[in-house]
């Protein structure tokens, strides 16, 4: 590991008011959930992006629960189960430790396997949802979807079908943002209003080719705030780091812990 960017990293970590983390998938590979562009296909395959495509969901909300248990009941199960038997990576442990030493004061993730919550991350804003909880598209109501559920296999089966919102009996969605679909308006303030804040930005684990991924660092920048990047692989944004530590996750965010509570010992 590079010792040399390691120590300026923590040097910047600990001078920020408002230190944020931008994370992607990368944090989770860890945790054995693949990423994005990773070999399991877990998520690109044709029929993943037919079945998490928004406007297909709102042509016909019934329609297209009775399509995800009947057609593409064995994908969703899957994921489900990937979700269920994951476990927070080091990474996000170290992550959710910053916070309670005070040094980061918000978590924007990309994910959505809900594993910054059960690594105990409480400033957190799930940028793209979570595969964990359902979404009411009419009044913005998430519940769990473990409330829900009766029995995973074959399929998923509910307790109520199509799952309704407790609040206004409309069709539920997965929380999860699907392709076409625009970021929830909560989601949207907490992301502008952190972004705004920052003075010192870690991305960690994103190949940042999502738009506004690039955009935020790219004002951070512009007002002098730092850019710190933790990925093994060079991404579209590593050219303007400040610093860049081209590492794990899982390796990096624990010796950051580390260091930082030698500094108070
Ligand atoms: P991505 O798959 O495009 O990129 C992952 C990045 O992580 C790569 O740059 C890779 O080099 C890096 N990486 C791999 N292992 C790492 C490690 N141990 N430590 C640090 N970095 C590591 O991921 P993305 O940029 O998050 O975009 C993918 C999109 O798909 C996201 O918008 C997300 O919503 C969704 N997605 C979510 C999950 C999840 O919830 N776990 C998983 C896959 C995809
Ligand atoms: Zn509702």
């Amino acid at each position: 590991m590079p010792n040399e960017a390691l120590g300026k990293a923590v040097d910047v970590l600990v001078r920020s008011r408002h230190a944020v983390a931008l994370v992607g998938a990368g944090i989770s590979a860890e945790s054995g959930i693949p990423t994005f562009r990773g070999p399991s296909g877990l998520w690109s395959n044709a029929q993943r992006l037919e079945a998490f495509d928004f406007g297909r969901f709102q042509q016909n909300p019934e329609d297209w629960w009775e399509n995800i248990l009947s057609q593409w009941g064995q994908m969703w199960s899957l994921f489900w189960q990937t979700l269920e038997a994951a476990e927070p990576s080091l990474g996000h442990y170290a992550l959710a430790e910053l916070e309670t030493l005070g040094i980061i004061k918000h978590v924007l993730t990309q994910n959505v396997d809900g594993l910054h919550q059960k690594a105990g991350t409480r400033s957190l804003t799930e940028l793209h949802g979570s595969f964990r909880n359902f979404r009411c598209v009419r009044c913005g109501t998430r519940s769990p979807i473990g409330d829900f559920i009766e029995q995973l296999a074959p399929a998923l089966v509910f307790k109520q079908f199509p799952p309704r919102c407790s609040q206004c009996q409309s069709v539920l969605k997965p929380d999860a943002v699907f392709f076409g679909e625009n970021l929830p308006s909560d989601t949207l303030h907490s992301f502008a209003l952190h972004s705004a804040l920052t003075d010192c930005l870690l991305l960690i684990g994103t190949s940042a080719f999502i738009r506004y991924v690039v955009e935020v660092a790219q004002d951070v920048k512009s007002y002098h705030g730092a850019l710190v990047e933790i990925n093994p692989e060079k991404t579209a944004l590593t050219d303007i780091c400040d610093i860049v530590i081209p590492a794990a996750a899982g390796t990096v965010l624990p010796e950051f812990v580390v260091r930082i509570r030698g500094l108070s010992a």
